[in-house]
């Protein structure tokens, strides 16, 4: 089926009791059991839930995976493909990653024994050189919140050579624009708080899989360690995901209005977003991405000027997050990416006056005119 009909329907079917057209949500802790032994196939709603289900049929449908398995957040579908690795064993990160991956990574599963090793990764022979012995390698591209490109292709076969597994965080584009797992990747993991499910309503995350040893695992993960999506959140995500199709290329439209906008702003020092032919990675982005995105970041040289222009928006709101249909502006250095210390926030390039914008579905005009309105304050 194509892409929009899979959006709609993959995965579900009327309901067999009703017949609804939705697939309901399955509020329950376990289900009553015939007897010993026989059941329904649903035992203890930690392990199975229909409503959950359902969402991930349609997930990985839409990646192009054999499976997928939502959990809690983003972060805990992340920390659920981790447990791939074991301790003494190293990863390599793509740098500029999302801040609460890089908390995650060398906060936490640091602690654990396992090496990670963060990584300029947009030249992949320079990776090569560079990178070492690894086991797992995690990439976002574009990055979070520098917008550097990865090529997703040539980092696989980088990964596979070594008898490693390449990640993708491809949370910025969704699969409506990018599908990791088929340029080689075998795990792709989402926000699904983000794009997929689109009316910043709800909080969760999923990882979705090739292989089914991987795929096992991760089932055994997400039931073991219980970090599992609640009925109601997979039943909106399921419901956000009707409209993927729909929202992106809107989302799209909006960006191609509001980038050139500010790379033509006097006020604005300079803009990183995929869709400029000169974006570094411009050319790969376009061979392995069938659209650039909303997520835009600009630069207004200091954190007064960026306080000015955040205190100034009206129609953008200033918050956390990505994806929903509404426009979000934010400041990464003291917002997603504060889990980074100065000096690595620094040496990446992400500044006090650096501002992402995650442009959303209203009109253009709107959005264009209160950006200007907010510079003006710069
Ligand atoms: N990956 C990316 C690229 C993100 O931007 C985020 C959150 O902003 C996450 C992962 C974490 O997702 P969540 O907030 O749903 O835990």
């Amino acid at each position: 089926m194509g892409f929009a009909t899979d959006c709609i329907h993959a995965g579900q079917q009327p309901d067999p009791t009703t017949g609804a057209v939705t697939v309901p949500i399955y509020q329950t802790s376990t289900y009553v059991q015939e007897g010993l032994g026989r059941h329904k196939g649903y035992e203890y709603a930690r392990t199975h839930n229909l409503t959950r289900r359902t969402l991930e049929k349609n997930l990985a449908a839409l990646e192009g995976g054999q499976d997928a398995y939502a959990y809690a957040s983003g972060m805990a579908a992340i920390q659920a493909v981790l447990t791939l690795v074991k301790a003494g064993q190293r990863v390599v990160v793509s740098d500029n990653v999302y801040g609460g991956t890089h908390r995650l990574f060398t906060r936490i599963l640091a602690n654990y024994g396992v090496e990670f090793a963060f990584l300029e990764a947009s030249d992949p022979e320079a990776l090569e050189a560079r990178a070492g012995r690894f086991d797992l390698l995690w990439i976002e591209t574009p990055t979070n919140p520098l917008m550097k490109i990865c090529d997703i292709e040539a980092l696989a076969g980088l990964a596979h050579r070594r008898g490693a597994l390449l990640v993708v965080d491809n949370t910025f584009m969704s699969p409506f624009f990018q599908r990791p797992l088929a340029l080689g990747a075998d795990v792709v993991v989402h926000s699904t708080t983000k794009f997929l499910n689109g009316h910043a309503d709800s909080v969760g995350g999923v990882a979705m899989v090739k292989d089914p040893a991987l795929a096992e695992w991760l089932r055994y993960v997400q039931n073991a360690a219980g970090a599992i999506l609640s009925p109601f959140d997979s039943w909106l995500v399921l419901r956000g995901t009707k409209t993927l199709h729909l929202r992106m290329p809107r989302h799209e439209e909006n960006a191609c209005a509001v980038g050139p906008f500010l790379l033509n702003h006097p006020k604005v020092r300079r803009v990183y977003w995929p869709g400029f032919p000169d974006h570094p990675g411009h050319h790969v982005h376009r061979r392995q991405a069938s659209g650039f995105g909303a997520l835009i970041s600009f630069e207004l040289g200091s954190l007064e000027a960026a306080q000015r222009m955040l205190a100034r928006v009206r129609l953008c709101s200033l918050g956390e997050s990505l994806g929903g249909v509404e426009t979000l502006i934010s400041h990464p250095a003291t917002m997603t990416h504060a889990g980074y210390t100065q000096e690595e926030r620094d040496s990446l390039g992400i500044t006090n006056g650096l501002v992402r914008i995650s442009v959303g579905c209203e009109d253009a005009d709107d959005l264009v005119a209160d950006l200007g309105q907010a510079l003006e304050a710069v």
